[in-house]
């Protein structure tokens, strides 16, 4: 569905629109409760986008407590072996916490003292969001309560220890598939019950109008140093970026800051599971269609009558139905190019990462960098690729060890 032509976006800084679309994408479906709530915090927010000292104090907390910036890494055995393009690796597997997800939370911390809450609630999937979000409450001593699908607690003990450990209240969600979608749907709820009281902090670049935008600006911290570094080691822009798309927020965050550049090549790393025929998978810009889901309008994953999907990925991070609007957007207008990879392939990047530069990725950026390597052999030695290593792999050690074939040796 091509809703717009791709040489008539100017300027992809423009976008969302005053009403938070991105095209057709976006917007803000949710109950009357809540709008009064969006809109206090799209007031709240674009006052802070305004304010100099805003900016300051969140750059402050991410040198100070995140410690960044973060590196950009020449892979320089795995782009020899391949003998094809340079792959660089934007290190947000060094941040505090493991992942990009922290960035995004201390941004909305700033907001939530803003708006004077002093709960705030969030949804996760494999936990690292809510990890991220567990973080900033005990620093900022602020109560937290974390919805998790019943499978995704039993699955990722490690994270839900953790969260308590730092004085979060984990609630198990029994319904439906017991997963994100689910949880995501139970953190609204409660927003809708508590709203006076409750900042609800979104961990992807999805959910309604502000939500998108707001995460992506704090994400784009990424694409910003990315670009200063690759400029200072090499002189020139990359000629590609790539990156996983769960709900598209480490993705978004790479590639804001190029959109613009036209001659950067720009693609999304979707999880294709078992396969994109098997309808097992996690890629609704490749198979899905458009709909409403958690409040905005995207592509995702349904039935002929609109019944969101079972989704499969090796990945706890990258297994969603939905994706943020804005990506929705970037296909149709054909900026960026959205791609799969199956859990076999990610598996192949998790290993060869591993093995040749002493880095184990999180699986959902071994999407990432299964995809780069093949990318990296159909270009030149003089050309470059900045891969988003969104997440360190300490978390998946057991799904991998668990993975039939995998040599611990
Ligand atoms: C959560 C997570 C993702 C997926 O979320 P996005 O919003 O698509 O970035 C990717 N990588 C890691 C390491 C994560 O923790």
């Amino acid at each position: 569905m091509n809703t717009q032509n791709p040489t008539e976006v100017k300027d992809f800084a423009q976008y969302p629109d005053t009403n938070g679309h991105f095209g057709v994408h976006g917007g803000r479906f949710v109950s009357e409760t809540l709008m009064a709530a969006l809109e206090e915090l799209e007031r709240i927010y674009n006052t802070a986008k305004a304010d100099p000292s805003f900016w300051q104090a969140f750059q402050d907390d991410l040198v100070n407590y995140v410690g960044r910036p973060t590196p950009l890494y020449h892979a320089k055995r795995l782009s020899d072996e391949i003998g094809g393009a340079q792959i660089y690796f934007k290190r947000e597997d060094l941040n505090h916490t493991g992942a990009h997800k922290v960035n995004n939370t201390i941004g909305q911390a700033l907001l939530a003292k803003m708006v004077g809450k002093k709960r705030i609630i969030a949804e996760t999937g494999a936990g690292q969001h809510g990890v991220a979000t567990a973080t900033i409450a005990a620093r900022l001593g602020l109560e937290c309560v974390v919805y998790m699908g019943a499978d995704d607690v039993e699955r990722q003990a490690m994270n839900v220890y953790r969260m308590r450990l730092l004085g979060a209240t984990v609630v198990p969600v029994t319904s439906g598939s017991r997963t994100l979608k689910d949880a995501m749907n139970e953190a609204m709820r409660d927003w809708v019950t508590n709203v006076d009281t409750t900042y609800y902090v979104i961990g992807t670049v999805a959910g309604p109008h502000p939500y998108p935008m707001l995460v992506r600006d704090f994400q784009a911290i990424i694409g910003k140093e990315a670009k200063r570094q690759h400029l200072q080691k090499t002189g020139k822009l990359p000629d590609a970026l790539v990156a996983c798309v769960g709900g598209g927020s480490n993705a978004i965050g790479l590639f804001y800051d190029f959109l613009n550049d036209e001659m950067v090549k720009i693609y999304g790393v979707e999880a294709t599971g078992y396969g994109l025929d098997t309808g097992l998978h996690s890629a609704p810009l490749a198979a899905g269609r458009v709909g409403v889901l958690h409040g905005n309008r995207t592509y995702l994953m349904a039935d002929d009558d609109g019944q969101i999907l079972a989704t499969h990925s090796i990945s706890a991070g990258l297994d969603y139905p939905g994706v943020g609007p804005e990506h929705s957007f970037l296909k149709d207008v054909d900026r960026v190019q959205y791609v799969g990879c199956t859990d076999e392939q990610a598996l192949h990047g998790f290993r060869e990462c591993t093995r040749k530069e002493g880095i184990i990725p999180a699986l959902e950026s071994s999407h990432a960098v299964a995809y780069a390597l093949e990318l990296a052999k159909t270009m030149q030695p003089h050309q470059s690729i900045i891969v988003n290593l969104s997440g360190r792999g300490d978390k998946d050690l057991h799904t991998v060890m668990q993975h039939e074939g995998m040599q611990i040796d």
